[in-house]
């Protein structure tokens, strides 16, 4: 083994040697470490021989420990206990930008792919959830200064199994897709794949059928100085999504519609517009070149006069509803309960040095998701140890319950406070609304309400114009609050969505239910905020009802390099991942636990009477063993079926002696 495989072992403990075992195994291609049952996973950014078939066979069904440290041992103990006893499973897997997320849950998904029941119908399903990834990714990746495959959306998949854990299908639901990426791409960075991926790889027939040119700079929405990503054959990818969505389960006509759409999206963007006075004096935006107009209706089958006019007008009051961005690729028929592995790839934790609307909701969800950490890793550790009747001794740790109370709070929270100022009469602005956030907590803070909360809104002095400070978990962030009002609003016109109501062309139809005449009257749709806490709230109490297993990535450097491990950087992830709270709260009870057989068989060669055969129960066995070694007794406890050693110490006093 090199270094110590689980942070829980390491001896001393502190942030300098966990950097320091976390930074030898990296250098001798150990990218897996464990704290407990949690996989710490540091990107290798390339490729290793790790994860063959060979290496699958040797993980399925061994105990968790056996084994060195390894993404599949997780996956097994995870899919074990889904189809053995029956306990829903979720596999939480986070980190920032390019830390390996995504690779981690296709690994997961394909390890559990692997090993689950066979047969026709059964790999059928198999072969739809995998290749789900790429039709998602075309969809919702793109290249970005941090990550050439960057998921621009946060995914959870539930996986259903039958009673036997063969896989039924999966529920796949998507969260706050950076749709302004579509429009306008930062330098450096590029569009959704999908579009890029249509031009190189689509026939000429096909194109042509798209009224598509081949070139890239044709397209605004498509930047010029970053085109092609090396490494990447966006022909080749094409078809494989193309290949991906037939198997998934799109049929012919409707993979079609689907590039329609991305055709009309491309030629969308070529629309520009130009001033005309009126009669009355006032300029009005008229198109300046109709032919991609044209064209862009054509595709569509939308009368050119009613999208011409939408783009030129608007109703004012009217405000729309945002897109629904939940997908099913097999809704299981079945009505019998069936075991569930949710698997949920969500963006990390955000501190730039501009931090706007997205990051606020982004982290958000990473409180949350730390909350249901804290929760669930606590609950767990509680309950084994009821289980096996070990006394509970309580276990200090910060609670960030309070920073979560700041941001979701229904009364004065920040979203509530940004969702009244968007829905009130009146000029609301984006100063309005940072007004009334200082107005309302700083006043709290002088009162010193049951609204303690506000520690964590940071006041002081040396706050720039137009920002607002949160002391997160993670550390403190500094948003600026310019595009808060209108990224919550999320308007759209109600005159485009009725346009589009009107296409003759089924999915365009679909996507826009709210431009029918019959939700004329509806009253105004939820903002971006609300719609986004109240998915992640759903997202929360289906987490809770699941066992968690927990693969947190972390990235080595920033160059997308290999064999490059930055100290500080990855130190900085290990801090606002909580990791060094996660290994206290693991050792502050025991530190390690072991069923007693497998302690026995480990350690009974240390001591006359158990070697080489013990006859009798193993938990004798064990107390024999450590009478015998003279281990103090508070070192350790009897649980019902396994041995709990409170020091780590303890544990390496026993492998030193047999190593002797
Ligand atoms: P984002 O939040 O931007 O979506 P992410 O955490 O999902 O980032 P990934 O896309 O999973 O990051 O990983 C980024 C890149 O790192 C991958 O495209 C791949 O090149 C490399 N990578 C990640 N994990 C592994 C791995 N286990 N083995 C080899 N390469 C990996
Ligand atoms: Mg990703």
């Amino acid at each position: 083994m090199i270094g110590v495989g689980d942070m829980v072992l390491l001896e001393p403990l502190s942030e300098d040697s966990f950097l320091e075992n976390l930074k030898k195994r990296f250098d001798h291609n150990e990218i897996y470490t464990y704290i407990g049952s949690v996989v710490i996973s540091v990107n290798p950014y390339r490729s290793l021989p790790i994860y063959t078939p060979e290496k699958v066979e040797e993980y399925r069904n061994r105990n968790f420990y056996e084994l060195s440290p390894h993404i599949y041992a997780l996956a097994d103990e995870a899919y074990r206990s889904l189809r053995d006893q029956d306990k829903d499973q979720c596999i939480l897997i986070t980190g920032e930008s390019g830390a390996g997320k995504t690779e981690a849950s296709k690994l997961v998904m394909s390890y559990v792919a692997a090993v689950c029941g066979k047969g026709q119908e059964v790999n059928k399903v198999k072969e739809q959830l995998l290749q789900s990834n790429p039709v998602l990714e075309a969809f919702g990746n793109a290249k970005t200064v941090r990550n050439d495959n960057s998921s621009r959306f946060g995914k959870y998949m539930d996986i259903e199994f039958d009673f036997k854990g063969d896989p039924l299908g999966g529920v796949i639901s998507n969260y706050l897709l950076e749709k302004s990426r579509v429009v306008k791409q930062p330098r450096g960075e590029r569009n959704f794949h999908v579009f890029y991926q249509l031009l190189s790889g689509a026939s000429d027939e096909t194109l042509k059928k798209l009224k598509l040119d081949r070139d890239v700079s044709k397209y605004n929405y498509l930047c010029l100085d970053s085109a092609s990503v090396s490494g990447v054959d966006d022909a080749a990818n094409f078809r494989t999504v193309r290949n991906a969505m037939q198997i998934v389960g799109f049929m012919e006509d409707e993979v079609q519609s689907v590039l329609q759409l991305v055709a009309a999206v491309l030629k969308l963007g070529n629309i520009e517009f130009k001033p005309e006075s009126r009669s009355n004096g006032l300029d009005e935006s008229r198109v300046k070149d109709k032919n991609d107009l044209k064209e862009m209706c054509e595709l569509l089958g939308i009368e050119q006069s009613v999208l011409e006019r939408a783009f030129s007008y608007r109703t004012v009051e009217a405000k729309s509803e945002k897109v629904s961005t939940t997908l099913n690729v097999a809704q299981a028929q079945a009505k019998t309960r069936h075991k569930v592995m949710g698997v949920l790839d969500i963006y990390g934790f955000e501190i730039f040095e501009d931090n706007s609307f997205e990051q606020f909701i982004i982290n958000y969800c990473n409180e949350k998701l730390q909350q249901i950490f804290i929760e669930l890793t606590l609950r767990e550790e509680q309950e084994e140890y009821i289980r096996e009747g070990i006394e509970w001794t309580n276990i200090e740790y910060f609670n960030n319950a309070v920073i979560c109370d700041l941001m979701e709070n229904n009364q004065n929270g920040i979203l509530a406070m940004l969702d009244e100022e968007c829905l009130r009469p009146g000029t609301v602005t984006d100063e309005t609304f940072l007004d009334k956030l200082n107005t309302i907590c700083a006043e709290h803070q002088h009162f010193e309400s049951r609204l303690s909360k506000n520690s964590k809104f940071l006041t002081d002095h040396s706050l720039p114009h137009n920002c607002f400070r949160i002391q997160h978990y993670a550390g403190k962030v500094l948003y600026r609050v310019e595009g808060f009002v209108d990224k919550n609003n999320d308007l759209l016109y109600r005159d485009l969505s009725q346009a589009m109501y009107k296409a003759n062309h089924n999915l365009i139809k679909q996507l826009f239910p709210e431009g029918s005449p019959a939700k004329i009257n509806l009253k105004r749709p939820p903002t971006a905020g609300f719609q986004f806490k109240a998915s992640v709230g759903t997202l929360m109490r289906n987490l809770q009802t699941k066992n968690p297993n927990y693969i947190r990535c972390i990235k080595p450097n920033d160059k997308k390099a290999s064999h490059i491990f930055t100290e500080s950087l990855v130190c900085h992830q290990v801090r606002y991942l909580g990791l060094m709270e996660n290994v206290r709260v693991r050792r502050a009870g025991y530190a390690f636990r072991q069923a007693y057989e497998a302690c026995l068989e480990r350690y009974k060669m240390l001591c006359k009477k158990t070697w080489p055969h013990w006859k009798g129960p193993a938990r004798q066995g064990v107390e024999v063993l450590m009478a015998d070694l003279k281990v103090p007794p508070e070192e350790y406890s009897y649980g019902r079926s396994k041995i709990f050693i409170r020091n780590p110490r303890t544990l390496f006093f026993l492998e030193e002696r047999r190593r002797q």
